[in-house]
This record gives structure tokens, sequence and C-alpha cells, in this order.
């Protein structure tokens, strides 16, 4: 089993042909909302990529905390651990004009009222052959959860997104570390992945950098480092590749694929997934992750 212990988000999008400036109100052309948050985005990814994923986290009990744990059943995630609670679910606000460009309003909400993992979340933890994390909950949530983890000996993944600094205790739980380029260059202060990759190897055991259309750069401690190339394709919405990497990683791994072709495997996910607009919808199932490998 695979645990993510993370954010769920509804993302509200509209499309506009210009953002508004303030005091200025425009007309959009086209709004929706698509569930979303890194934490569930990569428990949709890796339940989709065929992993047995248990999602822990909160949502609110308004409209948008009803139909976040649908999602997730659908994509075939437990939600035993997502719980309500009382007041608004985390959201997403998000505006994209016509250059494609955005901007995004994050409002925690419920994902805010997340101070560590419960009881039941910890025998999940324990439970688990990895545990997913990213840095949309509380910092002392997340540290909480790591800690955990190592405690029961499981590999830890994170995402260090939305980018922060990065405590010791949690460093010292973490197995794997999967930055973007932009994201590891803020954590190591050095450009370039050769040396943000030396860098982030002072920190923890094994690292992938993340590089967009340049596919990813995978290092460790003890093995020599791999350069995995981006599929190509024709990209229409990047948004969660990030996510759908990682997810389709942790599953990959848990299975005890070799690195090599478990890192094969996480970037065609990806590049699946950025043919297609929208986060969690556009997540690949295991049938098309595998005839698009072949
Ligand atoms: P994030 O979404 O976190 O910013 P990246 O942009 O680095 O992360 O993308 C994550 C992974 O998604 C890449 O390593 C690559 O495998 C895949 N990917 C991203 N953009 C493209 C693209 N334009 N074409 C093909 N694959 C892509």
């Amino acid at each position: 089993m695979i645990s993510v212990f993370g954010s769920a988000n509804m993302d509200l999008v509209a499309y506009v042909s210009q953002a508004p400036r303030r005091g200025e109100t425009v007309t959009g052309h086209r709004f929706r909302t698509v569930p979303g948050g890194k934490g569930a985005n990569q428990a949709i990814a890796a339940a989709r990529a065929g992993g047995v994923v248990t999602f822990l986290g909160a949502v609110g009990d308004d409209g948008f905390g009803a139909e976040m744990p649908a999602t997730l059943a659908e994509a075939g995630a437990s939600v035993r651990g997502l719980r309500q609670v009382p007041g608004p679910s985390g959201i997403a606000h998000i505006v994209v004009d016509d250059d494609g460009g955005n901007s995004i309003i994050v409002v925690p909400g419920a994902n805010g009222t997340v101070t560590g993992p419960t009881g039941e979340d910890l025998a999940a933890i324990a439970g688990s052959r990895a545990l997913l994390l990213q840095l949309e909950l509380p910092m002392e949530a997340v540290v909480r959860a790591a800690q955990a983890a190592r405690v029961s000996g499981v590999p830890v993944f994170l995402t260090p997104a939305p980018v922060q600094p990065l405590p010791a205790e949690l460093l010292e739980a973490v197995t794997t570390i999967v930055p973007n380029e932009h994201e590891a260059a803020a954590i190591t202060g050095v450009t370039g992945p050769d040396a943000a990759m030396d860098a982030l190897l002072e920190l923890v055991p094994e690292a992938v950098i993340t590089l967009g259309s340049e596919g990813a750069l995978y290092g460790s401690r003890s093995e020599e480092r791999l350069r995995v190339p981006a599929v190509k394709v024709n990209a229409v919405d990047t948004t969660a590749a990030g996510d759908t990497f990682v997810g389709a990683l942790a599953v990959a791994r848990t299975e005890r694929m070799p690195m090599e072709r478990a890192l094969c495997f996480a970037s065609v996910a990806a590049a699946l997934s950025v043919q297609r607009e929208g986060a969690s919808t556009s997540m690949p199932t295991r049938r098309q992750i595998e005839d698009a490998l072949d």
C-alpha cells in the first residue's frame, strides 16, 4: 500500500482574455471546478497507475468536501483516512488568461487544520510500502508523518512544493526528494541539475530532479546517476505533471521495478498527462502507461 498524506483542494478555474486589475471586473469565457491539491493529485495518479493507495487528509463540510472523496474513490484510492472537518474545504482560485498565463490564490481551509497524522493515519503509514508527502499541509504535520514513516522503516518521497525552508527533522526522514528544477535550485542555492543533485544528496539519500520537457535526473548516494529523457509529446496542460510523475514513480518502486524502468514508467505517465487538459482528470491508467511504454 502507498499512503499519501497531503492536501485536497478544489481548483476553481476561470478563463479570461486578460486577468482583472485591482478594482476591475472582467467577464470570463469559461469556468470549471477540478479536484486538485498536490496530495490528492498524487493519490489519484498513483491509484490510476495501478497502486493500492490510501489518502490521508482533510476536507471541509461544504459541497467541495463531498466531491473530493468521490473523485479519489473513483480513481481507486481509499478515502477511509480522509476526514471531514467543520468549515470550508481548501481551494485554489485560478485565473487563466488567453496567453496561458495564470495567477493562483490558494486558501488552505481544511488542509490548514491538519496538525499531524491521527492514530489511524499512523497505523496506515506504518503498514505502507511508501509514504508520499508534499508541503501544502502545515509543516509540523508533514514532519510528524515523515517521522512516523521513518520509525517504521517506510520510504518517504517528498515533493518540496510549494518551496519553503526544509527543517532538519524532515530531511532526516526523507528517502527520496523529487523537486522540479526551480525547487531544486531554491533548496540548494545552486543552479544546473548536476550541481543541484550534488547538493541534494548531501541532504537526503536519493533524489529525482524533474526537468519538464527535458525529462528527469536521478541520483543516489550509492548508485550511478541516470538521465531519463521526456517522451516527445504535444503538451497542452502541464499542471500536475510533477504529481503524476511522483505518483507513478512510487507505484513502480513499490513494485520493485529497477530504477531505470521506474523512471521511464513515471516519465511516460507524466507525458500522457500533459497531453490532456486538467490535473486529476488527465492522469493515465495503468493500461495506458503500459501501452505507451512498449
Ligand atoms: P512540475 O509539474 O512539478 O513543475 P516538471 O515540469 O519538471 O514538474 O514535470 C514533471 C515531469 O513531467 C517531467 O520530468 C517529465 O517527465 C514530464 N513532463 C513535463 N512537461 C513535459 C512535456 N512538455 N513533455 C513531456 N513530458 C513532460
